[in-house]
């Protein structure tokens, strides 16, 4: 077993095994009364205290778990660990219930605390969450005619999202109150410092981050490449280069009165080790379609880079699926690559709807005809004019492409929509190529 793997099961099984310390802590000297279904109250509330500052922790994007998971990995464990949480939450007022309590600052702080993260949670399931396995299908139903009868700004459901903290503030009150708590001072202690901190990983990251690790950027270059999509070039205000490997993301929020202060994630399109960043970006809501308007000399905070969506050289043949701007993290890689000498068989098959939205085009014809070892497979699907016009990404264009003495040393990186996503790993694992092999960067948590 490779170190990660180990890293990544210590990680995930001391998140899963953390409220042990203070059940511990809690039923030290009495472990008789652990079966008592008035203690099982306490497990649950403990059980609930933890994972919920637990989830505050991840949230907090540590570049040490980034690199670890993956960043949607980490986000999607977060959201599991918060259902977790409001679920043994539930269960401790429903133990609570069976043996009555007294209406005190202690009892409402824990009800405020409930209700609060409740209402996080289903606004999180229905207008932002976007991963969510297993309860997908009838989420996805109820979220859908939520949506389209409410129609939230995802900016405004971000923001209440984080609410939590305030949920949090509640949470530590009731647990710092509680008179089983007050009868002992490591317990005492112990809450509190697992409050402290994950409050504090939330504050650093929500307010302070961006003053200390975040960097200000300066647009030098705004290029509308289609009516849809735009390429904003920008380099760092202080003129150092920023490193970040080709295919990372990073959080971009822009200084101006016209833009809301929300970070956005977008894909790093230039390749590393220039002093200049670029991200190309598609006009899908309120806040991409005013990106056309920003002008030169506008900051930008840029908080990054994250993700482990890098391929790397290593000889093996390397297929990227891109669908439609899809293929930003993959204009950085083969620019990368291009520069450096492509040195591994490389396949990119890009299917956008029309072929105005094949922006770079130019860019990957003009490198497939001096290098032998990059093949350019360009797919509009809505134009039967083009290479392979009209058709989408199926068994007809991929079996040809998929090398079959080579099928245990390909690798695929999948960029796209969902439903592109999905079809094309269907027909991947269905023609041989392992699992451990398809790679995919989504552009939604
Ligand atoms: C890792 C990653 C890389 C991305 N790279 C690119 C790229 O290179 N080019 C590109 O055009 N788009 C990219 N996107 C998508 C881009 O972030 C969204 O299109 C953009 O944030 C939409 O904002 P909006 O207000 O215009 O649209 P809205 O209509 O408000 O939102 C549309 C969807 O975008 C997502 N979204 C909106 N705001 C945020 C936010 N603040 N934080 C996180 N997600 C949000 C949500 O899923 C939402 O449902 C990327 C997304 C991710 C997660």
């Amino acid at each position: 077993m490779n170190s990660r793997i180990v890293e990544k099961i210590f990680w995930i099984s001391f998140t899963i095994a953390s409220p042990l310390i203070p059940i511990f802590f809690y039923f030290w000297g009495n472990w008789y009364s652990f079966f008592h279904s008035y203690s099982m109250g306490m497990v649950m509330g403990l059980t609930g205290y933890v994972y919920f500052f637990n989830t505050l922790i991840i949230s907090s994007r540590i570049r040490y778990f980034d690199r670890l998971f993956g960043h949607d990995k980490a986000l999607l464990f977060h959201g599991y660990l918060a259902l977790s949480a409001m679920l043994a939450v539930t269960a401790h007022f429903i133990f609570k219930q069976i043996y009555g309590y007294n209406i005190t600052i202690q009892t409402l702080s824990g009800i405020s605390a409930s209700i609060l993260f409740l209402v996080v949670i289903i606004l999180t399931l229905l207008f932002m969450a976007s991963i969510i396995p297993f309860i997908s299908g009838w989420i996805k139903a109820i979220r859908k005619g939520a949506a389209n009868r409410l129609n939230p700004d995802y900016s405004k459901v971000k923001v209440f999202h984080n609410f939590s903290v305030v949920a949090a503030f509640f949470a530590a009150i009731h647990a710092f109150l509680a008179s089983s708590t007050q009868e002992n001072n490591s317990r005492i202690i112990l809450l509190n410092i697992w409050a402290l901190t994950s409050i504090s990983f939330f504050i650093y990251h929500k307010f302070v981050r961006k003053f200390v690790s975040g960097r200000a950027l300066t647009v030098t270059e705004v290029n509308q490449l289609t009516s849809e999509i735009v390429e904003i070039r920008m380099h760092h205000t202080k003129g150092t280069a920023i490193k970040y490997r080709a295919g990372q993301f990073g959080y971009f929020s822009i200084i101006s009165k016209m833009y809301s202060k929300e970070e956005h994630p977008f894909t790093i399109s230039s390749q590393p080790g220039t002093d200049e960043l670029a991200i190309t970006v598609k006009s899908l809501g309120d806040y991409t379609s005013k990106l056309k308007e920003i002008s030169s000399g506008t900051k930008i905070l840029f908080d990054g880079p994250y993700g482990v969506f890098t391929p790397e050289q290593d000889g093996r043949h390397h297929i990227f699926i891109a669908g439609g701007i899809g293929i930003t993290p993959f204009l950085s890689v083969i620019s990368e690559w291009d520069f450096a000498g492509i040195k591994t068989p490389l396949t990119l098959i890009w299917s956008t709807r029309t072929a105005e939205e094949m922006i770079y085009r130019d860019l990957f014809t003009r490198i497939e005809s001096k290098n032998s070892m990059f093949l350019f497979v360009p797919i509009v699907t809505r134009s039967v004019n083009a290479i392979t016009g009209g058709s989408r990404i199926d068994r007809s264009i991929l079996e040809p492409l998929i090398r079959k003495k080579e099928i245990r040393n390909t690798v695929v990186y999948i960029c796209g929509p969902d439903l592109m996503r999905k079809s094309v790993i269907k027909e991947l694992k269905s023609s041989g190529i392992a699992s451990k092999n398809i790679y995919w960067e989504r552009f939604s948590f």
